[in-house]
């Protein structure tokens, strides 16, 4: 049994590769949901929905977010009726952010998605980390902004001082779901926005000891792949670079890999973690992330 710790970038690039050779019903996915909120009407889990879409084959994989090949009616004529949206909603897309708004009205988050997953024929287990609403202010030298608006209005530019985020307890099996795992994953995602949400919940920390846990750099070389991890790292006093990312999960990582970028790291970083591997974690070609995906499994029988 596969565990993965999901945002809604990197990490679904990799669940690309490492679905193409597990068995589906050996993975589950538990994703970061602290920046979950109300837009336009309709609950928007980012993240969820984009690895819903990862499993399904249906994501824009362009943009990490939304359905490939979806049309903007209604997000145009919302604008059109003075009312824009901050975030451009797709209409396929919207759909399944109407689905779960509605099913949230009588059910949990979790139970929403598994019906959603079911609906998309998806085997994998999806685990959203919370059933509990979060809040997540970036505090920049402009004031303390939602994090929405920081990434999307302000196009992440403003300095960043530091991160605030709502303590929130784990979905009901999430717990189990890392214990009973052989191997927990922990995908090139953003560690302060998407990764430390999860394991900052009680229990988590104290189950990924107790569980073999590889991780892969989403620096490489002093700067993340894509997004503001740079900058959250920086803010919180974290080293951007490889080193500043194992330094987070040291408590209970089994294995990291980083990118041959940063070959030199690896002296140092051995004095931190057991197991290092180094090889190429830029996933740009599906055979990248089956490549990368085979090494993080490596251990896995
Ligand atoms: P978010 O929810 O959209 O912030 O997405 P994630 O947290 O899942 O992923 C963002 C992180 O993925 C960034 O810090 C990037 O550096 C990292 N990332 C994106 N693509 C790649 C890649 O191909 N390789 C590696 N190593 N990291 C990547």
């Amino acid at each position: 049994m596969i565990s993965v710790l999901s945002g809604g970038t990197g990490t679904p690039k990799l669940i690309q590769g490492i679905k193409n050779i597990v068995s589906p019903d050996d993975m589950s996915i538990i994703v970061n949901t602290l920046e979950n909120d109300y837009f336009s009407g309709v609950y928007v889990a980012a993240d969820v929905d984009t690895v819903l879409y990862t499993l399904s084959d249906i994501i824009n994989d362009e943009t990490w977010y939304g359905i490939k090949g979806d049309t903007f009616v209604t997000h145009k004529q919302l604008d059109n009726l003075n009312f824009p949206e901050l975030l451009r909603i797709g209409d396929l897309d919207r759909a399944t952010k109407i689905q779960k708004t509605l099913l949230l009205e009588n059910h949990t988050l979790s139970e929403a998605v598994d019906i959603q997953r079911i609906a998309m024929g998806i085997e994998s287990k999806i685990i959203p980390m919370s059933n509990e609403n979060s809040q997540i202010k970036v505090i920049t030298d402009i004031g303390a902004l939602d994090f929405h608006d920081f990434l999307i209005k302000h196009q992440s530019n403003p300095k960043v001082l530091d991160i605030q985020f709502s303590k929130v307890n784990p979905a009901p099996n999430l717990i189990n779901t890392i214990k009973n795992s052989d191997i927990v994953i922990i995908g090139p995602s953003n560690p302060i926005t998407s990764i430390m949400p999860i394991i900052s919940m009680d229990g988590v920390i104290d189950a990924l000891k107790e569980t073999y846990v590889v991780a892969i750099s989403p620096i490489v070389g002093n700067s993340p792949v894509t997004g503001p991890a740079g900058k959250f790292m920086n803010a919180l006093g974290y080293d951007v670079s490889a080193i500043g990312v194992c330094s987070i999960y040291k408590e209970f990582l089994n294995k990291f890999i980083i990118d041959e970028v940063d070959k030199d790291l690896k002296n140092e970083i051995i004095n931190i973690v057991d197991e290092l591997e180094v090889t190429n974690t830029l996933m740009n070609t599906i055979e990248d992330k089956e490549n990368l995906a085979k090494i993080a499994l490596k251990s896995y029988k």
